[in-house]
């Protein structure tokens, strides 16, 4: 049995919360008319996006964000570009602001918020984008030894190690190990093989990609937050990298400086592309790219981090000219001159 219940947004616990009947991402992708006035209150991947859109669509956004920067888990660059562009948009974000309380007497009403810095905010509808929690409530947890409500903690394999007999299997965002879609779909791939292998009684490294087993969803990740511009990221920030115990390098390039393609696609083009690389083994460890049109750009990356590229073969993957691939040269460029040799 595979548990794929996914999640449900996860309401922050601020006063009021309940009665101020507040937005989530269903509402946010499903209203059908726009608010004159609208609070977002998360700075994540989610919050940014639906800023984006909900700006683009005619409401005046004020984003309400705890922490000192958007999109915090990627490289802290990615969101201050966001952060800028959605300003020039017209959207109001706030950071390192917390909701403390929400008042709608009125349930048809404006919504009232204080916030912790004391000041007060008047909107049409408040969407949380707060994070998720796993929909495992109401599914008999229990009566296998599990907890309800908890995320499903798996192996490699997908597979539930705390239920005995190893027959229970849990793929997407319900085991919390990266919820992203693909990631689900590569983890469904992985389980459903391991479990035909487990019940033909195979070993499990005859999958044809090697191993029953989910060794990019660790490393590997890709993201893309389809902002404008948009951030777009795989494998660890240098920050990650370097907690993980990795001796890095990190090689910045302005991609609107450095290559033809970028001017091509757009005048006035800006954006930046890092990579972090193991400064002893020579491989990637993460690539991040914002800018406009970079989303198509990271399945190049994930090449390189998944399958450990060594820095002196990539220099023999030539980007075409005039795209804006090229910037793969430019940092490799800047890698080597940064070296010095
Ligand atoms: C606003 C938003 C934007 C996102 N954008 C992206 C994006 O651009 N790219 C990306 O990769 N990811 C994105 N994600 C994340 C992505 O949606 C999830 O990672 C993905 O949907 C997880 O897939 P899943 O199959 O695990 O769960 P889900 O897609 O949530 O599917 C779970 C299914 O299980 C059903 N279910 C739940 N409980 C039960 C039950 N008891 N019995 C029977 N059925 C049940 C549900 O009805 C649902 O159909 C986004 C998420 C949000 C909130």
């Amino acid at each position: 049995m595979v548990i794929c219940t996914g999640t449900r947004a996860a309401l922050p616990d601020v006063p009021g919360i309940v009665e101020a009947r507040p937005w989530t991402n269903r509402h946010a992708t499903e209203a059908d008319s726009v608010p004159g006035r609208l609070a977002v209150i998360g700075g994540g991947g989610v919050g940014a996006e639906m800023a984006t859109a909900w700006q683009g669509l005619g409401a005046s956004v004020t984003m309400l964000v705890r922490t000192s920067g958007l999109l915090p888990r990627m490289e802290s660059f990615a969101g201050e570009y966001v952060a800028r562009s959605l300003t020039d948009a017209g959207v109001d974000v706030r950071t390192g602001v917390s909701v403390a309380r929400l008042r709608r007497p009125d349930p048809d009403g404006p919504v009232w918020l204080e916030l912790d810095d004391g000041s007060e905010l008047e909107v049409d509808e408040v969407l949380c984008a707060t994070g998720r929690a796993p929909l495992t409530d109401d599914i008999g947890l229990e009566t296998v030894g599990l907890t309800p409500g908890d995320w499903l903690e798996v192996d490699d394999t997908c597979r539930v190690g705390a239920v005995d007999d190893g027959w229970l299997y849990a793929c997407g965002d319900a085991n919390h190990r990266a919820l992203l879609t693909h990631e689900g779909k590569y983890q469904a791939r992985i389980a459903g093989d391991a479990i035909g292998a487990r019940a033909a009684g195979k070993p499990l490294d005859t999958a044809p990609w090697g191993a029953h087993a989910t060794t990019a969803d660790h490393h590997a990740v890709p993201q893309v937050f389809f902002t404008d511009p948009e951030a777009a990221a795989v494998g660890l920030t240098a920050e990650q990298a370097r907690q993980a115990g990795h001796r890095v390098r990190v090689i910045d390039v302005e991609i609107g400086d450095a290559v033809e393609g970028a001017k091509l696609h757009a005048d006035g083009y800006t954006g930046r592309a890092r990579m972090v690389v193991d400064a002893d083994q020579q491989h990637l460890l993460g690539v991040t790219f914002v800018g406009p049109g970079v989303a198509e750009l990271l399945h190049s990356a994930t090449v390189a981090v998944a399958g450990r590229v060594p820095i002196s073969r990539l220099w023999h993957a030539v980007p075409c000219f005039p795209t804006i691939s090229e910037i793969w040269l430019r940092l490799l460029e800047a890698y080597r001159d940064a070296a010095g040799d």
